[in-house]
């Protein structure tokens, strides 16, 4: 590893400073990728060649890269009013914004809270929730259910929701009181699934297995991703959301969706739960919200949610959160562009248009060198690899590496190779694509 110099301290060649978030830094540091530049559908690498963009960034660059709308919205806020406070003072961009964005979420979730990122987006969620039940006289209502290979960023409410074991065992006891639903992936019933897998409804009743367990009355709230993104893309077995719907209702649970990657076109609605036609009480953003120019984070809340905290509240501040820069000046003004190029270029329908193309194209590797399953909904793939004997996530690596230099981004997670591209893209990106996923799969052992 390159441990920085007296020579070329505070130089750019300088690796050795900045600690590379969920990184294999001395990996990263002995042999560097790194991106200078990036238009529309392709970063430029600082070794010259150009990747196709097949991941959005990290599933957040939904209208494509440096889209001038945008660009040009965040340089005429930033000279305009760089920052302003949200504690009891605003802007009016922040109302615009929550308005606009409250526009695209399903009927009465239309109260929204501003944060910087999805696991701030959820913690704020989680704390909702818990502020909710207390404020209607449910005070012994503070259980929090997660699922197993659930992925809700890194705070410490979403690592102990959160069903990854190794973003949870470095980290000690995380909160307690928390307990986690089977996840949905059933790869005997429904490998090589297109869109929604056909059976696995059944394991939303696990949540009730966990109300007899624990009982309703401890239970706040549920949060699931609608596709689970990180881990692989699960997508949910037909009637399994709507199931957990029907059984947080008869409990008096509330339901949260967590649609950081979800939300903003990925699955051809501007949301997961209008797609699937299943209205949770919450529901945490992030990444497309400001197609990542700015970091941006938001939690949609069901109108009564919302009510029943601030109308029971003593007078005076009715919820004890918030952020420096929830509600920023420039995130709204990119929110706000992004919102408008979204609707000119019809990008959530463009995603519609394009899904039996895609789902053909990722379907296209069964049969490929290693490729034990192939899943997809809306513009997003996942394609499963075996696991390397005594190795496992190598091999996914290995195709991940050989991508990059070959000019393709993808993104892996354990054997998994996940795509989520900008929604622009053409019929030609998507051949481009699996041309080179399939002939790099035959390139490794
Ligand atoms: N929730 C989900 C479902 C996510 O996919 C992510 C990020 N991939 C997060 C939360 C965390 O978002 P962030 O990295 O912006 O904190």
């Amino acid at each position: 590893m390159n441990m920085g110099t007296m020579m070329n301290r505070g130089e750019p060649n300088d690796l050795a400073a900045f600690w590379m978030p969920f990184t294999d830094n001395r990996g990263f540091k002995a042999n560097p990728r790194m991106f200078v530049a990036a238009d529309g559908m392709h970063y430029t690498a600082a070794a010259g060649h150009k990747v196709l963009d097949a991941t959005g960034g990290l599933w957040c660059v939904n209208a494509g890269h440096n889209r001038a709308p945008i660009v040009e919205a965040v340089r005429k806020a930033a000279g305009e009013l760089d920052f302003a406070p949200t504690f009891q003072l605003a802007h009016p961009r922040a109302f615009e914004t929550a308005s606009r964005l409250a526009m695209l979420m399903p009927e009465g979730l239309d109260r929204i809270f501003f944060t910087n990122s999805g696991s701030e987006s959820v913690d704020t969620a989680l704390k909702i929730a818990l502020a909710y039940q207390r404020s209607i006289g449910q005070g012994s209502r503070t259980r929090l259910i997660g699922r197993e290979r659930g992925y809700h960023g890194v705070g410490f409410g979403g690592i102990s929701v959160g069903g990854i074991v190794g973003n949870r065992r470095q980290f000690g006891t995380l909160l307690t009181g928390v307990d986690h639903l089977r996840h949905t992936h059933d790869p005997a019933r429904n490998a090589y699934s297109r869109g929604q897998p056909a059976h696995g409804a059944d394991l939303a009743e696990d949540l009730e297995r966990l109300v007899a367990l624990h009982g309703a009355e401890t239970i706040a709230a549920v949060i699931v991703e609608p596709v689970a993104g990180s881990t692989g893309v699960l997508v949910p077995p037909q009637g399994y959301l709507q199931r957990l719907r029907q059984i947080c209702d008869a409990h008096g649970i509330l339901l949260i969706f967590d649609e950081v990657i979800t939300a903003f076109g990925r699955v051809g609605k501007a949301t997961a739960a209008e797609r699937f036609g299943v209205t949770p009480d919450l529901i945490t953003m992030a990444k497309g919200l400001t197609n990542a120019a700015v970091p941006m984070g938001a939690v949609a809340a069901r109108r009564e949610v919302h009510d029943a905290i601030v109308d029971n509240a003593a007078p005076g501040i009715e919820l004890f959160h918030g952020y420096t820069y929830s509600g920023h000046p420039l995130a709204c003004a990119a929110a706000l562009a992004t919102f408008d190029l979204y609707a000119a270029e019809d990008l959530f329908e463009r995603a519609i248009a394009l899904e039996d193309y895609w789902a053909d194209a990722v379907h296209s590797l069964k049969g490929a060198p290693h490729v034990i399953d192939c899943r997809s909904i809306g513009l997003i793939g996942g394609i499963e690899l075996e696991p390397r004997p005594a190795a496992p996530t190598k091999r996914a690596m290995e195709v991940f590496h050989k991508a990059f230099d070959a000019g393709l981004l993808v993104r892996v997670t354990g054997d998994i190779i996940a795509l989520s591209p900008p929604l622009i893209l053409e019929k030609t990106h998507i051949d481009e694509i699996f041309g080179k996923l399939s002939d790099l799969l035959r390139t490794v052992s």
